[in-house]
């Protein structure tokens, strides 16, 4: 069975000023050359200890901005990645990048490299907007690099947006929807900011005082599935939207529960080990100078270690498998499970049919439009 790799860079120029990921604001320096010479190691110590050339369906290299590192970098990655596993044919490779960090130079080598998807963080096309996010670039930075990666070669790109800004109004969120199809990206993501605990704008009174109301936030979020719809991109996850066969295969494997490696700092990984049920869950440390001491540490040694339950991977099954538009399986969870849908949450099940807030579709169980306005409240129902 083959697996995923996640690949963490944790370094950006700067902070932007909702963010919570594990990056560290750098420009450049001797930093890179040995945070990348560590995960070579981690990526051969981790072969040698799953078995060479375990068959890899999927790498994402994401960040922090992995597009910040010197050229070369990412084509010595995944020549490394290449020679210790065995990337399938057909393989998908997504790389984040972040706009006013991508050269034609550095397009050309991902392209060499084999990097087939290109996840570029956009936010919004208001330079009002990227200014208050705290964003290094600006539309024109966007549309320069968008413009190069197509040049290069690029032909499966996403853009990220976000929606629910401070100062944000509907009427600049749809313009600014609308411009970025005007490029016909294959795949389009947009979040609603979540204001996180130690971030500036959690503090910031300013930023709390000019978000837009919840239902405008509500609004948004629906009018991107009708603009998007529009233009012929269909919702296939909470957030997610692509042209027909352009989904992220990477990230479907995490909804669906194939096992995968995360490998660099803070990495997360989801694994069975051969003589368990359940797959085991564990993250790399997110200590920067520790991880470049010891890239490598056993699994069962890593930080959080949780070996899942059946319970655990039962919620897991149904909340993360609910992202998906297409939701779950019954008779994949009566095969999986010591008890069937039905026993474990038929009551739960139930009573959000008859809000109108799920439905059954043959053997699929998924969430209804109104159902997808309140998920977060749904999932929590799930939990055993
Ligand atoms: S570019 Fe992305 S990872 Fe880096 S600070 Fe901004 S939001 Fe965080």
């Amino acid at each position: 069975m083959s697996i995923e790799l996640y690949i963490h860079i944790p370094f950006c120029i700067r902070k932007c000023n909702y963010c919570d990921f594990l990056s560290f604001p750098i420009r450049e320096g001797a930093a890179f050359f040995c945070y990348m010479d560590a995960l070579c190691q981690e990526v051969r110590k981790t072969a040698e200890h799953i078995g060479m050339m375990t068959p890899v369906s999927t790498v994402f290299i994401g960040g922090g901005t992995p597009s910040i590192l010197p050229p070369g970098a990412i084509a010595g990655l995944l020549d490394k990645v290449g020679s210790q596993f065995a990337l399938e044919k057909g393989a998908e490779i997504s790389m984040e990048a972040n706009p006013g960090t991508l050269t034609r130079e550095k397009l050309d080598e991902y392209r060499a490299a084999g990097v087939n998807r290109l996840s570029i963080g956009l936010q919004s096309p208001d330079d009002g907007l990227l200014t208050r996010l705290g964003r290094i670039h600006t539309w024109r930075d966007f549309l320069d690099n968008y413009d190069q990666a197509r040049k290069a070669g690029f032909d499966n790109i996403n853009i990220d947006m976000m929606s629910g800004l401070p100062g944000q109004s509907e009427e600049n969120y749809e313009e600014g929807l609308r411009k970025v199809l005007a490029l016909k990206p294959e795949h389009i993501s947009s979040y609603s900011l979540i204001l996180e605990q130690g971030t500036p704008f959690y503090d910031d009174p300013a930023t709390l005082s000019d978000l837009p109301d919840e239902e405008t936030d509500r609004s948004m979020y629906r009018r991107t599935k009708e603009i998007l719809g529009e233009y012929g991109y269909h919702r296939y996850e909470i957030s997610n939207y692509s042209l027909m066969g352009k989904e992220c295969r990477h990230n479907l494997g995490y909804w669906s529960g194939t096992p995968y490696i995360g490998l660099g700092l803070g990495a997360s990984s989801y694994w069975k080990e051969e003589k368990s049920i359940f797959p085991s869950r564990f993250s790399n440390t997110r200590d920067l100078d520790r991880y470049l001491q010891d890239p490598f540490i056993p699994f069962e040694k890593r930080d959080c270690y949780e070996r899942i339950e059946e319970k655990d991977y039962m919620e897991e099954y149904m909340f993360l498998g609910l992202r998906r538009m297409e939701g779950v399986s019954i008779k994949q969870f009566d095969r999986s499970f010591s008890a069937s849908m039905e026993e474990v949450y038929g009551s739960v099940l139930k009573k959000y049919e008859e809000l109108g807030l799920m439905e059954r579709r043959g053997d699929q169980v998924c969430l209804t439009e109104a159902g997808i306005d309140v998920s977060d409240y749904i999932f929590t129902d799930f939990m055993l």
